[in-house]
């Protein structure tokens, strides 16, 4: 289960909370670190003297151009946020998403991302409006903002302690593994690349039948994006409105 959670740290600007979060990840038995953008050299001493120990992970850590390419294969996605929005999103506890575990990563090839933000700004909007739900880690509200690693560290803290109730909990039957919610799920999870994909068609279809301006968005793509992450799509779901899409797509091109 661990093995299948990806720590992702976005524009990190000081290597030593690169190496201290790598700490944190190890000691939690979390051994995926993916950064997007560094806003310094994740190899510095500084992230090495951190790290003391959990170098392996600091040396093995891929570097992405992009949130979107961290996270492409994953089929949850969830962002650390210290503050409230402007766009109310779905939101959980540490303990939430940890406890869910089981079954999010019970499908074959599922796959978990806990993304991090900068250590001045935090996540922007639109990095948060690609993450299935936000998770706060209840803090003292006048003072709610952690430090990147510390706030890695209970949300590794929380992935442990979930692995370590499975583990004790009587093993499963093979019926029950293959059967997390009672029934087999007939089709795996969307991953993220498939709702990226289906979001930029999405919105060029909108555009097309002119039900979407682009000039003047208002909210339009962030609330259709709330909804559609919030419905948690299989992949049979992502073809049919892909299928959907195409469909208005041809018959568009058949009247012109
Ligand atoms: N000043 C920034 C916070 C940066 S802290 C801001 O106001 O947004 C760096 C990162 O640690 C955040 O982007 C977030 O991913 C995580 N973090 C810090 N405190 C957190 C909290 N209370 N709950 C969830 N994530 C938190």
């Amino acid at each position: 289960m661990l093995d299948r959670i990806r720590i992702v740290l976005i524009g990190t600007s000081h290597p030593g909370n690169i190496g201290a979060a790598a700490r944190a990840m190890r000691n939690m038995g979390l051994e995926d670190l993916a950064l997007v953008t560094p806003r310094c050299d994740p190899r510095d001493q500084e992230a090495y003297s951190r790290a003391s120990g959990a170098n392996t992970l600091v040396d093995a850590a891929r570097q992405f151009d992009a949130l979107e390419a961290a996270v492409a294969d994953c089929t949850l996605v969830v962002g650390a946020s210290a503050r409230s929005r402007h766009l109310p999103w779905p939101m959980v506890s540490p303990r939430a998403v940890a406890e869910s575990l089981p079954q999010v990563l019970a499908p074959d090839g599922a796959r978990l991302a806990l993304v991090f933000g900068r250590e001045d700004t935090g996540l922007t909007n639109a990095e948060l409006q690609r993450c299935h739900q936000h998770v706060h880690i209840p803090t003292n509200p006048d003072f709610s903002s952690l430090n990147l690693a510390a706030a890695v560290q209970v949300l590794a803290y929380e992935c442990r302690q979930a692995y370590l109730a499975t583990e004790e909990a009587a093993p499963p039957s093979a019926s029950e593994t293959d059967q997390p919610f009672g029934v087999a799920w007939d089709n795996p999870p969307a991953t993220h690349a498939d709702l990226e994909r289906f979001f930029v068609h999405l919105e060029r279809t909108l555009t097309a039948i002119e039900f979407h301006d682009p000039d003047n968005p208002r909210q339009l793509m962030a609330r259709l994006r709330r909804l559609f992450l919030r419905a948690h799509l299989d992949s049979m779901e992502m073809n049919i409105l892909r299928g959907i899409l195409g469909t208005i797509d041809k018959r568009l091109r058949d009247r012109d």
